[in-house]
Order: structure tokens, then C-alpha cells, then sequence
């Protein structure tokens, strides 16, 4: 048996700062420790978020000798475009970008038109991780399993992404004419592919970028982030001090319902998930929201509607249901009829709790979590194969 042996190179790559990483502080130590004046952080924050640039070299302001050194050592949110998808009505807008290491990720932006008192709205819907690791069943991403936390970076730059073609072409609503264009992004919610508790630190930082006065300056009580329910995890944000609204996935009023769809509910049942959204609600004074997808003939029964009604009522005004009829991504499930909607309705309301309905949105580039992700996956797939069989 003879071994070969492989002379290794030491090849140094050296990997470039993705500034859309950075609080304004980090930005200023970072430039310090090159000798450069902290106070070009300032300057350049204001290029990265509020004129949007993509490319150093429209930094004007700045010396050509940082320009190009930025260029050499740092990068604005690295990732590719790989599809874009318009609904019918251009309402819904749907992008799978391609990280550094090939990674893919979903964003959707959903766009508002004014309705009565209420201004119009441009929502970003953010990704937090690649896959997802708690497996739902009735969820695209967590049938795919889990790849890796995104970046602080990676989850800033979904948000720029959309505001930059916002910035380019303002959108108006088709059909009423006259109402004013959305040019700027209004609303995140962190209901993209992912776990955000999860991915707690990177999570909390992008949205404490987002929020930035020096920078891109969306306030908290627009940025919503989503959970499965980590209950750790719900207590500490409630400590947070960051005025952003939180909404639990509940889907399930028993924990025998719960744990079939929802593995997390084993280690985190139903009574200890309220009991933390109750000491959430103490500290922060805010509403939570309860995400219930309506899965016809296994939750959206009038005895669940009632046991929703019983759990939630301590809560209060405190408590507010989303009902969203569930966008179906596999065979297994099948959203309700409108009148099981309705009656599902008619009982939290009896029971003191107050509650929406969510209309799903661009089905015909289905925006659900993770489906286009599986579509292109699957189509990339079927190329292989067929690749593979000549
Ligand atoms: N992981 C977080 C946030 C991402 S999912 C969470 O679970 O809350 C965002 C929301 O979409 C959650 O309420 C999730 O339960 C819901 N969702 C997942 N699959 C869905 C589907 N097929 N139809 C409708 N909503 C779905
Ligand atoms: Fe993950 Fe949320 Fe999907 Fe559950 S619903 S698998 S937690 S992304």
C-alpha cells in the first residue's frame, strides 16, 4: 500500500467586511484600526443607507484613497440576485438571492395601497436563516431543513435590496390612479425562511441597524419579529428595550394538536409559552400578536375555536389573533371555506379576544416561506438529472 502525499499550498484568503454588518460604532472602530478618521463612518453610513449606493466609488465625499481601499477590504451586502417574481397585480414581489457560499434565500415585499385611514405600506418580508431547524409540517422551510444563521449582514441587506428598487421606480397601486407612490420602505416583518430567536444576536443587531437615526431610521413599532415560540429566548427580548411588536405561531390551542404540528411544542408547551408572553406583556406593556394558520379539518374546528378563545382571554386586550387560511404547500393541507372562517371568527370574538384574518398573497408566485426556494430547487434538480442522463 503506498500513501501519496498531497503538498498543501497556504493560500491566505482574505475574507472582505461586510459593512452592511456593522452598528455605526463598529464602523467607527473599524476604520480607527486602519488609521482612518472615525468620523467618515458617519459619512459613509449615510451612503450605505440613506442614499442606498451599492459601489464605493459613489461615496464622493470620501478621500479616492479610501475609496479604494473600501473596495478592497469591505463589501455592501454581497449576495445575487438569482430570480424576481411580480404578482398578476404587482402587489407582491418575490426575490431568491444566492449568498457568498451558495446559500438560498427568499424575501418578499408586499406592497399596500392607503385604505381608508390607513397610510400605504411597503412590508419586507426577511429571511433569518437558511432552512429552518424546527420543522413544521405545514411549512415549506421546515420540510428543507436547516443550512445556517444568515449574517447580520445577510439580513440588513433583504431590506435594502427592496428599498433601492423602491428608490428607483416608486410603485402605484394599478387601478387608483392618483394615490400617492410608495417610494421607501415602511414595514419589516421577520416572517421570511427561518427561526429569528434562533438566530437571536444576529437578529437583534439587524434590526438595531435598521432602526439607526445615522442610518436607514425605521422605527421598531414597524419591524415585527415572528417565532415559533422559543420561550428563553421571548424573555429575553422582553428586555430588549426595542419597541418592536412580536408575534407567537401558535397554530394550536391544545398541546396534543400543537405537538403534531409543531415539534417545538415538546419542549416548550403551550402553558409555558403564554406564561412568557404574559411576563412579556408586564415588561413591555405591548400587544402580541398570535399567528393561527387555519389548516381545514385540524385546527379550524368550532371546539379549537373555543379552547383559542379560553387560552387567550386572561391575556385580555393584550391579545390579538391573526387567522391566516393556510397557503398549501404540499397535499396534505387545504385552507377553509369561508364560512368555517367566519364561524371560527364569530367564537373568539365571543370569548372578549380580538381578531384579524389574513388574506394570503401572491399565490401565483407563491409567496408562502420557502415555496420558491423549493420550486427552483426542484426545477435545478430536474436540469441535473436530465444532464446527468445523456
Ligand atoms: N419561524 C418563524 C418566522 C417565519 S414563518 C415562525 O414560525 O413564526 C412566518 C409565519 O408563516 C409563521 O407564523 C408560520 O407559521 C407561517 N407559515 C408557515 N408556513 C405557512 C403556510 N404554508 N401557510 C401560511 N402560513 C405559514
Ligand atoms: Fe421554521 Fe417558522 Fe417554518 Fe416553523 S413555521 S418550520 S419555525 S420557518
Amino acid at each position: 500500500m503506498s500513501t501519496a502525499f498531497i503538498p498543501t499550498t497556504k493560500t491566505t484568503i482574505t475574507k472582505k467586511t461586510d459593512l452592511l454588518g456593522l452598528t455605526l460604532p463598529e464602523l467607527q472602530q473599524w476604520l480607527e484600526e486602519r488609521g482612518e478618521a472615525p468620523f467618515r463612518a458617519k459619512q459613509i453610513y449615510q451612503w450605505l443607507f440613506q442614499h442606498l449606493v451599492t459601489n464605493f466609488s459613489a461615496m464622493t465625499n470620501l478621500p479616492l484613497a479610501l475609496r479604494s481601499r473600501l473596495a478592497e477590504e469591505a463589501s455592501i451586502g454581497p449576495m445575487i440576485v438569482r430570480s424576481e417574481q411580480h404578482s398578476k397585480d404587482d402587489r407582491t414581489r418575490k426575490i431568491l438571492l444566492e449568498l457568498e457560499d451558495g446559500k438560498l434565500i427568499e424575501s418578499v415585499l408586499m406592497l399596500y395601497p392607503p385604505l381608508g385611514e390607513n397610510s400605504a405600506r411597503a412590508t419586507v418580508c426577511v429571511s433569518t436563516q437558511a432552512g429552518c431547524a424546527f420543522g413544521c409540517t405545514f411549512c415549506a422551510t421546515g420540510q428543507m431543513g436547516f443550512d445556517r444563521h444568515l449574517s447580520t449582514g445577510e439580513i440588513v441587506a433583504q431590506t435594502l435590496y427592496f428599498a433601492r428598487e423602491l428608490r428607483a421606480a416608486p410603485w402605484t397601486a394599478q387601478g387608483l390612479p392618483g394615490s400617492a407612490p410608495i417610494d421607501h420602505i415602511t414595514n419589516i416583518v421577520l416572517m421570511g425562511m427561518g427561526e429569528p430567536l434562533h438566530n437571536y444576536d444576529n437578529t437583534l443587531r439587524a434590526l438595531r441597524i435598521l432602526n439607526s437615526a445615522d442610518g436607514f431610521n425605521l422605527g421598531a413599532r414597524h419591524m415585527t419579529v415572528s417565532t415559533v415560540g422559543l420561550v428563553p429566548a421571548i424573555r429575553k427580548l422582553s428586555q430588549e428595550q426595542l419597541q418592536v411588536n412580536l408575534a407567537i405561531s401558535l397554530h394550536a390551542p391544545t398541546d396534543e394538536l400543537r405537538s403534531k404540528t409543531m415539534p417545538v411544542n415538546r419542549k416548550y408547551p403551550i402553558e409555558e409559552l403564554i406564561a412568557a408572553c404574559q411576563d412579556y406583556i408586564a415588561a413591555t406593556r405591548r400587544q402580541v400578536t398570535f399567528e393561527y394558520v387555519l389548516l381545514a379539518g385540524v385546527n379550524d374546528m368550532p371546539v379549537y375555536a373555543h379552547k383559542l378563545g379560553q387560552l387567550l382571554a386572561p391575556l385580555k386586550q393584550f391579545a390579538h389573533v391573526n387567522c391566516i387560511p393556510v397557503n398549501a404547500t404540499s397535499a396534505d393541507y387545504r385552507p377553509p371555506g369561508g364560512d368555517a372562517i367566519r364561524a371560527f371568527r364569530d367564537i373568539l370574538h365571543q370569548h372578549g379576544v380580538s381578531n384579524t384574518v389574513r388574506a394570503e398573497r401572491g399565490d401565483d408566485i407563491a409567496a408562502a416561506c420557502g415555496q420558491l426556494r423549493t420550486r427552483f430547487e426542484s426545477v435545478r434538480r430536474q436540469t441535473i438529472s436530465k444532464t446527468d442522463d445523456k
